[in-house]
């Protein structure tokens, strides 16, 4: 049996790992941290869970391929209860209010309603919302091994998504915002992507909740990430935590396996670096090695950036009167480094019952920080009390902004946890703290860069920096995809159960 090491316990790897243990391979994932999950993750303050990463999750709708993989390892269970939101997000402010309900023909009539003199960019947005709503995740086998019959098989995506990203072309998130004569309207577009984003992003994620997907499951990520990781153990997979990877080991042009950073060796037939890329190429794989595509992202910073952010969790004693959803509003604004920050907002987390302890209201606020906002916050850190007064300082500015707007929790409301770009450099090795891969400006193409690296045979990619702008289906569907390169470079040597595939280069079923 082959023996395949996985290097990182984030959605990617564990992925990889649960889709090799169901081929016939033997696995082991080794992770740094105490805890699978990477990213997809949450924890206990005083006994409130403040969940870090699901608010919205693709194809949570049944129907799709990427529903059956979520599935498959375990994201969605049909045991585990999903819930519905009512809407993308609320903007109250400029005398105004507007709110991205699910059911697109509302959001059209009240954009309408507000501001008449719109009507032809708000037109074109919801012509191409309802384009956007066949976004699907091709998940058969990579894109670079895809020919013209796969792409075929997309069906109405390739028809409609590509029009819909072509209406767009060369329109980042802020052009759209400012193509609206309506303050509320322009402010609204800027509040769920960095503003350098293509345009399209925000109409594709809006696209996923009008789709009828963009769901989330009972116990939020956390529990969805020990269910993954359960699975993997389940199907006979080894998951090693505390397991820092201190290198990949090389002979020539193959891995022999891995070195911890106890000096401790692992021998394997494959390894799969699951893992940040910039972390990959700057520890366990020589930096020579990144592939081509990956490197021009890295280096050209004009056109790809990365972005993190600044969080702040809040428990309130009582119920708010807000929605469980994610609400914005035009506060007095506060200053965080040299920015000026007026519209703020924050997610309610009362729509899952078991994440909040009962009598209390969960939220949560997060600020985008950008390249030298970033810098200042590593900056800090070297000196932790500073790092921590800056850190409370802008929770409680924040909070104030909060009691202003909600009355209701003036003396109520009180700071949980506060985390920063630091923190994910910390938690997950995270490249400058980004917890999704880079932006490509509305000038350039995003960027897939298949999984393999050139000068090794058996050693193979996965995770979210290496497809498009990141996230989880992206890092998903790469673990399935070094699982299937791991496959298909072992296929001379496989057992008769796949020889069927041999023929057409199709991987089994389950891959
Ligand atoms: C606040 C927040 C909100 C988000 N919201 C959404 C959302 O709504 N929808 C969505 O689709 N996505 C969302 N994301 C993004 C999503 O979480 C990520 O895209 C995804 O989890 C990345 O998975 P990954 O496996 O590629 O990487 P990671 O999760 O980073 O996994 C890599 C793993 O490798 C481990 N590791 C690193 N170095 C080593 C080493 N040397 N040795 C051993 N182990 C190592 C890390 O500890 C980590 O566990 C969100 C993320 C955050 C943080």
């Amino acid at each position: 049996m082959k023996k395949v090491i996985i290097v990182g316990a984030g959605i990617s790897g564990m992925t990889a790992g649960i889709i090799l243990q169901n081929s016939g391979f033997s696995t082991e994932i080794y992770e740094k941290n105490p805890v699978a999950g990477g990213e997809l993750t949450g924890w206990k303050r005083d006994g409130v869970y403040i969940d870090n990463c699901i608010n919205y999750l693709m194809c949570s709708k049944k129907g799709s391929a990427m529903n059956e993989l979520w599935h498959e390892i375990g994201m969605l269970d049909d045991s585990v209860k999903m819930y519905s939101k009512d809407y993308f997000f609320k903007y109250i402010g400029h005398g105004g209010e507007i709110t991205y309900w699910r059911d697109k023909e509302r959001t059209k009539r009240e954009m309408l309603a507000l501001s008449p003199e719109d009507k032809d960019v708000i037109e074109k947005f919801f012509e191409n919302v309802t384009r956007a709503e066949s976004m699907i995740m091709p998940i058969d086998k990579p894109m670079d091994k895809m020919g013209p019959r796969d792409f075929m098989k997309l069906g109405d995506f390739v028809k409609n998504v590509p029009a819909a990203q072509k209406a767009y072309k060369g329109v980042s998130v802020k052009d759209l915002a400012d193509s609206f004569k309506s303050p509320v309207l322009r402010s609204s577009c800027l509040l769920t992507h960095p503003e350098m984003t293509q345009a399209y992003s925000f109409i594709m994620s809006y696209a996923m909740v009008t789709s009828g997907s963009g769901d989330i499951p009972e116990g939020g990520s956390l529990a969805a990430a020990m269910r993954i990781a359960n699975r993997y153990q389940e199907k006979g997979g080894k998951l090693h935590l505390n397991s820092p990877v201190k290198s990949v080991k090389i002979n020539g042009k193959t891995a022999s396996g891995i070195v911890l950073e106890d000096g401790t060796e692992v021998a394997a037939d494959y390894v799969i670096c699951a893992t940040d890329a910039n972390h990959t190429f700057t520890h366990l794989l020589p930096s020579e090695y990144m592939p081509k595509k990956l490197r021009k992202c890295f280096d050209d910073k004009e056109h790809f950036s990365v972005f993190s952010k600044y969080h702040a969790a809040f428990v309130v004693d009582g119920k708010m009167n807000v929605d469980p959803d994610t609400t914005c509003w035009e506060s007095d604004g506060i200053k965080v480094w040299d920015r000026e920050i007026k519209d703020i907002g924050f997610i309610c987390y009362d729509y899952d019952p078991s994440l909040t302890p009962e009598g209390k209201t969960s939220i949560q606020m997060k600020l985008f920080q950008y390249g030298k906002e970033v810098d200042n916050w590593f900056e800090l850190a070297k000196d932790p009390e500073k790092y921590e007064a800056k850190k409370m300082e802008v929770a409680e500015a924040l909070m104030s902004e909060v009691e202003k707007k909600f009355p209701e929790t003036k003396g109520k409301i009180r700071i949980l946890d506060v985390w920063t770009p630091v923190s994910y450099a910390k938690h997950c090795n995270a490249y400058r703290g980004a917890y999704m891969a880079f932006v490509a400006d509305r000038d350039t193409k995003t960027v897939t860069t298949p999984g393999v690296v050139k000068k090794l045979k058996n050693v193979f990619l996965a995770g979210q920096w290496l497809m498009g702008s990141g996230g989880l289906p992206p890092a998903t569907a790469q673990g399935k995809y070094a699982a299937w390169r791991a496959w298909s470079a072992s296929k001379i040597l496989i057992f008769p159960a796949f020889r069927g595939c041999l023929k057409n280069e199709t991987a089994p079923v389950y891959l």
